[in-house]
């Protein structure tokens, strides 16, 4: 098909923007990036999976990110009273990505796309971006928005991006509803020293609350530690997001053990209601990427890998909207399915039964079985194979509330 988008105007300077900017340039597209410069010193999204590694390496840039950041060797699970849930990379190399990811400071990390971006030719506009909305279902920037940008010669562009993440600009200007997800959490989060290294290095830890879950993902030179949990008991825990993220630290047996030193070196961010999927993600001449589309999820980590493989995908889409958007809903709705299995507990309860099994009847039929699951867990969590129809069916049947029932409840995660 002929390429009839020739100039793009996207509106946001984070990941799915600044990565949809440098793809598009590569293609000879006329782009411009709206930013306002908004961003925190703390930013979400440290932790990556390994699909992220082939955009990375796309955008040349995966050298850039190693050197800012450190290699994610997998994540493990903890649980009070049961063994860990180490899942390990190694996995992923079945279904051909690398068998690691990255841990990385989100600044950092931005700005290396920033600065790819402008390298390809990329046009920037430091500004907060105002639309117009000349009819129901269309957009355009305002004329002082526009007038910022002058080489675009008082013309719109052929395609307006919303990648505003949570701003959500397109929805909020054209009023579009969205789905919000089950879960109605608090994250409280902060960089601390003095906390012990996890094992492997850089292996990210999740770990089961009485009521909700923790992180603690390594940084170089420090770790990121969040809680998430429903927003009611977060506000049993103090009155401002400091005491909260303390409390929850200083109650967990096995984080307040791993952190006996610890000594808080960021202010403490907050993230509320993020559970979010728009009802639409395209229309005449714009469409949406990133968290302005849709987010899942945090526990899982997929939120850089759906900002950048929407802007891989709207790259490649950029004459099919509706293709592009069928997608990106068929991504998220994969996702959101994978993780209710996690917040279920099927999943935890699956895999220590498996485990159980396999030392009880130490069989290679056995061990099979279970080799089979967790390479077919490991390459949807990571990414891959998260729509795959054999891996969703396979997970709902084995991880059934009929097979694990009161297993499952107890290590739900609530
Ligand atoms: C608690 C929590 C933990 C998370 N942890 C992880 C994790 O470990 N790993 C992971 O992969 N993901 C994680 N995420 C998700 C991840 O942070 C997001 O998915 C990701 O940042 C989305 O990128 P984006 O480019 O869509 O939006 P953003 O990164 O939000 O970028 C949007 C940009 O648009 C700009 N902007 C907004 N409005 C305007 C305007 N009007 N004009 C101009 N500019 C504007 C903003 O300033 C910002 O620069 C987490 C999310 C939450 C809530």
């Amino acid at each position: 098909m002929k390429q009839q988008t020739r100039t793009v105007g996207i509106i946001g300077g984070g990941p799915s923007g600044l990565a949809l900017a440098s793809l598009l340039a590569m293609k000879g597209v006329d782009v411009t990036v709206f930013d306002d410069g908004r961003r925190p010193d703390l930013v979400v999204g440290e932790s990556l999976v390994p699909a992220v590694v082939p955009v990375l390496r796309k955008l040349g840039l995966e050298e850039k990110v190693a050197a800012i950041g450190l290699v994610k060797p997998g994540v493990s699970f903890t649980m009070p009273g049961k063994e860990r849930v180490n899942f390990n990379f190694n996995n992923v190399a079945r279904c051909n990505l690398p068998t690691y990811a990255y841990n990385v400071p989100r600044p950092a990390f931005d700005r290396l796309l920033d600065d790819r971006a402008t390298e390809l030719g990329a046009r920037r506009v430091r500004a907060r971006a105002r639309l117009e909305r000349p009819a129901a279902d269309r957009l355009a920037l305002a004329p002082e928005t526009l007038a910022h940008a002058p080489w675009l010669q008082g013309r719109q562009p052929d395609l307006l991006v919303d990648a505003t993440g949570r701003s959500r600009l397109f929805a909020r200007t054209m009023e579009i509803p969205s789905t919000a997800g089950p879960r109605k959490d608090v994250a409280h989060f902060a960089h601390f020293e003095g906390f012990e290294e996890n094992e492997p290095r850089g292996q990210v830890v999740i770990g089961w609350l009485e009521k909700g879950w923790n992180w603690r993902i390594p940084l170089p030179g420090r770790v990121s530690v969040g809680v998430v949990m429903h927003r009611d008991e977060a506000a049993r825990l103090g009155a401002t997001p400091e005491e909260r993220l303390e409390n929850a630290i200083a109650r967990d047996p096995i984080l307040s053990k791993a952190g006996p030193d610890r000594h808080r070196i960021t202010d403490v961010a907050t993230y509320t209601n993020y559970q979010l999927i728009s009802s639409r993600g395209y229309g005449p001449g714009w469409a949406m990427t990133g968290d302005a589309f849709g987010f899942v999820d945090p526990m899982l980590s997929p939120g850089l890998w759906l900002a950048l493989h929407s802007a891989e995908l709207l790259s490649e889409h950029l004459d099919d909207l509706h293709g592009y958007s069928r997608r990106m809903r068929r991504q998220l709705r994969a996702w959101m399915e994978m993780i209710s299995h996690y917040y279920s507990g099927r999943i935890f309860a699956m895999y220590h039964k498996g485990t159980e099994y396999s030392r009880r009847y130490p069989h290679e039929f056995c061990r099979r079985i279970q080799s089979h699951f967790d390479v077919q867990v490991a390459c949807m969590a990571c990414g891959a194979r998260t729509q795959s129809l054999y891996g969703r069916t396979a997970l709902k049947v084995f991880s059934s509330q009929a097979v694990w029932g009161r297993e499952a409840a107890a290590l739900a995660i609530r």
